[in-house]
């Protein structure tokens, strides 16, 4: 079982893995197709990356952010890593936040920041299994090597 910080990652929540990084559909996404990328090994802050991750984490962002541009059909994505906790990380696993953007998505271009925040505090429900699933099963086959657990 793969663990995001102390969070187990239900296998059927993830679309993509590479050797040291994975993909996954969030629990509370702030726009549709808000996924989170992760190096597989727990590190807190972007600096702790070995080479090796840092070279297959970028290209695993690269990758996943191209794939869901294409499959959502938008022009622009937003990449966000709230590296450390004045920066706005909750959880304590690094993570880069993957989110495609449309136009006037959000009132003001950086209202994305504040939802980010507001979505964090939020005790709303979170989405069932059966929903990330689905979403996941979606992306999976935007990835030529296809996905296995
Ligand atoms: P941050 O505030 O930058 O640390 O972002 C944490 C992100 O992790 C938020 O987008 C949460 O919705 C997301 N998240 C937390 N737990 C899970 C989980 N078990 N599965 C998927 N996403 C999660």
């Amino acid at each position: 079982m793969f663990m995001f910080a102390q969070h187990p990652l239900h296998p059927s929540q993830l679309f993509y893995k590479s050797s040291y990084s994975l993909a996954f559909v969030n629990i509370k996404p702030v726009v549709p197709g808000h996924v989170l990328v992760i190096p597989k090994r727990r590190v807190r802050r972007f600096y702790e990356l070995t080479k090796d991750e840092l070279f297959d984490f970028s290209l695993s962002c690269q990758r996943v952010a191209k794939a869901l541009e294409e499959y959502y059909g938008v022009r622009s994505m937003s990449l966000v890593i709230q590296d450390g906790v004045d920066a706005g990380q909750t959880v304590d696993h690094l993570h880069m936040h993957i989110m495609p953007r449309r136009p006037n998505d959000f009132k003001k271009n950086d209202d994305l920041y504040v939802e980010l925040e507001r979505i964090d505090a939020d005790n709303r429900e979170q989405r069932s299994k059966e929903s990330m699933e689905k979403e996941a099963m979606e992306y999976r086959p935007l990835f030529e090597e296809g996905f296995q657990i």
